[in-house]
């Protein structure tokens, strides 16, 4: 496998005849459960009473690998670079049937720590440009493992729809002296007819033009550019997104089962890139959160129509109908 650059839209793209696709291997014993035999190599875990609280590990099939060089080369008008970066699967909770929306929010905020704290570490090293935290759940969102887990890339490139918000962000700076995310919000909070819930600082809101039907936001209320300083830093914060992370994805799972998560937050900006300029201002530009797109399989299809997105339910009436929605506590 190998990344190649589309030379128009600029996003990477991993691609190459995989073997694996082919014959998909069994899913034998579950490999994250702390008694497994079948574990891979543990890089990080978070103590407790009882052993671990959450742990991350190498992905038994990994996409990027931490040795080689990325060989990054031209190919004619073509750029192409070897999958070099790091995938790890960070396991949220010992438990095999303890998903986040069930576990307690001391355990979630564990799993927010090590992800923090597993983010810090890969941007140490001066290669990578970007790790993503993401999570694939249930049977329309290509789901990898039964076990609860979420998984984290570091990458030599930032992703393009990371990418997409740098720059917005930047722009959106450079002509307002003001942060686009802490504008959203601000006018949310003001028209409440979006804000699913605030819990302590954070905020989940259905977004003004959702790709998806149900998309969900969950952003800090006090800027911040970076998850990792927020998640190390302030550990009641971290209480209050772990029961708001917890009530939002059971409001989802009243709708659909499967959802894809992804944290966005800010590029490694302890080794600024010199050719992506974006790094002057990105402390005051740019504010991390979580994004939440869920996956209704009967309007799969629609979401790529012509190539707009289409989005069947309003953002208006998606909130009102998971505000609503009976949840757990
Ligand atoms: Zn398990
Ligand atoms: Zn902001
Ligand atoms: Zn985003």
């Amino acid at each position: 496998m190998e990344l190649r650059k589309d030379p128009i839209t600029r996003s990477w793209v991993m691609t190459g005849d995989d073997p694996a696709e082919s014959s998909p291997r069994p899913e034998s014993a579950c490999r994250f459960c702390p008694d497994s035999r079948d574990s891979t190599q543990v890089i990080a875990a978070l103590p407790s009473a009882s052993g671990w609280s959450a742990r991350s590990m190498v992905h038994p099939t990994p996409l990027y690998h931490i040795e080689g060089e990325p060989g990054r080369r031209g190919d004619g008008i073509y750029d192409r670079m070897s999958s070099v970066g790091a995938h790890e699967v960070l396991v949220e909770n010992p438990r095999h049937d303890r998903q986040l929306w069930h576990a307690s929010d001391d355990e979630i905020g564990q799993f927010l720590r090590l992800a923090a704290e597993r983010i810090l570490d890969l941007k140490r090293d001066p290669r990578i440009k970007y790790v993503s935290l993401y999570k694939d759940y249930g049977p329309n969102a290509g789901q990898e493992f039964s076990h609860p887990t979420s998984q984290l890339t570091a990458t030599l490139f930032v992703p393009r729809r990371v990418l997409y918000e740098l720059r917005a962000g930047r722009e959106y700076f450079q002509a307002k002296e003001r942060c686009v995310f802490c504008d959203i919000l601000a006018q949310e909070e003001r028209q409440a007819s979006r804000v699913i819930e605030a819990r302590g600082d954070y905020v989940a809101l259905g977004p003004y033009a959702p790709r998806v039907p149900y998309e969900t936001w969950i952003i800090p209320r006090n800027h911040e550019a970076s998850f990792e300083r927020t998640g190390l830093s302030k550990p009641g914060l971290r209480t209050n997104l772990a029961a708001l992370l917890r009530r939002t994805l059971q409001r989802i799972r009243t709708v659909t089962e499967s959802y894809h998560l992804v944290l966005h937050t800010s590029p490694n900006s302890l080794h600024p890139s010199k050719t992506l300029g974006y790094w002057k201002t990105i402390d005051d530009d740019y504010h991390w959160h979580i994004e939440i797109m869920p996956v209704l399989a009967a309007k799969a299809r629609s979401y790529t129509f012509k190539e707009v997105y289409y989005s069947p339910v309003s953002s208006e009436t998606a909130v009102k109908q998971l505000r609503e929605a009976k949840i757990d506590g």
